[in-house]
């Protein structure tokens, strides 16, 4: 089994969850006692999200990557970073480590395509929603996404900051996703991508009428899948 090097803290509430649910299926996949080999990165949010607010892009990138070089050294042989909207720094991580990066985006646009689907609902952060490097990246793989009207993002953006991250679960905010997310499949949307790591906390499968690719949940079997790659010995 290979090590993987998780960087999280964006927020600790999903970074938690990407430990359980890698442990969880690194024990169904191997029963036994078995559990993951990982070591986990976890930054201030705080810092993170005062960068995000600057635009200070370059300097955010300079600490994930000094993260993920510390993985590494910790032995690491994969690199997942815990965040979808960090995930607009990924080269800098990529080229500060010799060990791959995979990819949130591509794994979860695999999923989009191993459905059958290629129109889908994209709710995450503001960053993550309005700017390209999300949106491009899921084009290569042949997704097209669509997103909230302004209202609606402010709307999922101020949930996530406000309340998710802080481990704030409510009704009234997953009503109010609901609403936004069937309003868009009435549009022509085929399934959503809850393309922020915290929003499974709130939104699952039974809430919605169409496929739900929970980016947390997808990126977490993709790194055990690639711990338990062949021709690594257990
Ligand atoms: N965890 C969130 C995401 O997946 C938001 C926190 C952050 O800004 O990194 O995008």
């Amino acid at each position: 089994m290979k090590k993987i090097g998780l960087i999280g803290g964006m927020s600790w509430e999903s970074s938690a969850l990407y430990y359980r649910l890698i442990n969880e299926r690194v024990r169904d996949r191997l029963g036994g006692l078995h559990s993951a080999r990982c070591v986990m990165g976890s930054v201030d949010f705080a810092e993170v999200e005062r960068m995000q607010t600057a635009g200070e892009w370059a300097a955010a990138g300079g600490l994930l990557a000094e993260e993920a070089r510390s993985l590494e050294a910790a032995g690491a042989e994969a690199i997942v970073l815990c965040t979808n909207t960090m995930h607009k720094v990924a080269s800098d991580i990529e080229s500060a480590v010799g060990v791959p990066l995979l990819h949130l985006v591509d794994v979860t646009g695999e999923a989009v395509n191993d459905a059958g689907l290629s129109k889908v609902v994209l709710l995450g952060t503001r960053f993550t929603m309005e700017e390209q490097f999300y949106r491009e990246r899921m084009e290569a793989n042949g997704v097209q996404t669509v997103v909230p009207d302004a209202g609606g993002r402010a709307t999922v953006d101020r949930v996530i900051y406000e309340e998710l991250v802080l481990g704030i679960v409510s009704d009234e905010s997953r009503r109010e996703f609901q609403r936004i997310i069937e309003g868009l499949i009435t549009a022509g949307a085929e399934g959503v991508i809850l393309g922020c790591t915290e929003i499974e906390l709130l939104v699952g499968e039974s809430d919605v009428t169409v496929p739900v690719f929970a980016s947390t949940a997808l990126h977490a079997a993709a790194a055990v899948d690639f711990a338990l790659a062949e021709g690594h010995p257990v």
